[in-house]
């Protein structure tokens, strides 16, 4: 059996090695490294697939959730709505901007933003929302749309790990997460669903002020030229990253149902677990599985941790520590914010290997490993 591993990025560059290799050599014999034509053609594809107006690409997921916050003309002591069980950079970029995260609660079954804490801890410096679809499955966009209509608030969507997911909106209609909020911001970090072979990013809005904006401020705030209007950044996609992604993204949806196939053979076999609760689907959006996330409970997770990795079968907990408790907000003081939702989820959560070529034997094998530990270990 081939070594398993939380994601397998070399098998699947195997089978699409012939035109990564020819799109890589073409991009070094033109040598257009910064905005070469790659980067065009990926932002016009991109726009296409999402159905949306406009996509900024840039650095990385980190920038572009920075620059969404630049965009939208906020004052320093600012505050910002967000979830604390995420991956830092979505916090981290509100303290770097002198803003203020102010931590709420999320679904215990979906994961993601609580829409019923985001009401209960608006303030008159509230400016935005940021909800994170975390997983892989999106969190109530209806809802929080409705509540940043009331109170006049941006929502910015950190849309990092379920890019291509659909959301089922009330009255029918469809959009892709990222698209829903003012801005989305996605990151094509190579393990995220749609990766590159290196660090790449992208906004999107349906706004053209906004649009104009961004694209202004990642590019050393220049509206022309050496003429600087307003303090941006350097972020860009480099061109090589954007021709791999233009190969990967027609294939975007095959590796999401590749994903949902795994997902749906450790929620056939973990069903049997009482001890074991599989993620819950919601039926708002499409779960694209950027991770196979379960909730254990009455099992020594640690050693549930250790026993898989003497069998050579890797997980990870995603996330120890919830972004309120981390020191670098300490000046906040926002470990004292009450969040018995988050902190319960972050010492049960257990994530498992998945992504667009597991085979069979493996993912038997995974389940095997578990079960055998549940079975000696209760
Ligand atoms: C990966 C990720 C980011 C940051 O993306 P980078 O490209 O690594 O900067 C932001 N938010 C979430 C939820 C992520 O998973």
């Amino acid at each position: 059996m081939k070594k398993i591993q939380m994601v397998d990025l070399m098998t699947q560059y195997q089978q699409i090695k012939t035109e990564v290799d020819a799109a890589l050599m073409n991009v070094i014999e033109n040598a257009q490294f910064i905005n070469g034509p790659d980067v065009q053609l990926f932002q016009k594809e991109l726009e296409e697939y999402l159905g949306v107006k406009h996509v900024i690409p840039c650095a990385n997921g980190t920038d572009a959730l920075q620059i969404a916050l630049m965009a939208l003309d906020l004052k320093p002591g600012d505050e910002v709505i967000t979830p604390s069980f995420t991956y830092i950079a979505t916090t981290e970029v509100m303290a770097l901007l002198g803003l203020k995260p102010i931590f709420v609660e999320v679904d215990m079954d979906t994961f993601c933003i609580d829409p019923a804490t985001i009401e209960a801890a608006i303030t008159v410096k509230t400016k935005a929302i940021v909800p994170v679809h975390l997983y892989g499955q999106a969190a109530n966009m209806d809802a929080i749309m409705k509540i940043a209509k009331e109170h006049n608030l941006f929502v910015v969507e950190d849309n990092a790990q379920a890019i291509g997911s659909d959301y089922y909106h009330n009255d029918g209609s469809v959009s892709k997460t990222g698209t829903i909020g003012d801005i989305g911001c996605t990151s094509f970090f190579p393990s995220k669903n749609l990766g590159c072979y290196g660090d790449g990013g992208a906004i999107c809005t349906n706004n053209d002020e906004l649009a104009a904006k961004m694209r202004m401020i990642a590019n050393h705030g220049q509206s022309q030229r050496y003429y600087h209007d307003v303090v941006g950044c350097n972020s860009r996609l480099d061109t090589i990253q954007a021709a791999i992604l233009r190969i990967k993204l027609p294939r975007l949806d095959a590796y999401i149902a590749a994903r949902r196939k795994v997902a749906d053979h450790y929620d056939a076999f973990f069903a049997a677990f009482p001890q074991i609760k599989t993620p819950v689907r919601g039926k708002e959006s499409l779960h694209v599985f950027h991770q196979y996330t379960m909730q254990l409970t009455g099992i020594d997770r640690d050693a549930l941790v250790s026993f898989l990795a003497t069998k050579e079968v890797p997980s990870m907990i995603y996330y120890p520590v919830p972004a309120h408790r981390q020191k670098m907000f300490s000046a906040f003081g926002s470990a004292s914010t009450v969040l018995p939702v988050t902190d319960a989820l972050t010492s049960c959560v257990m994530s498992l290997p998945i992504h667009t070529e597991m085979e069979q034997e493996q993912l038997d094998f995974i389940c095997a490993s578990v079960a055998e530990f549940i079975t000696t270990h209760s």
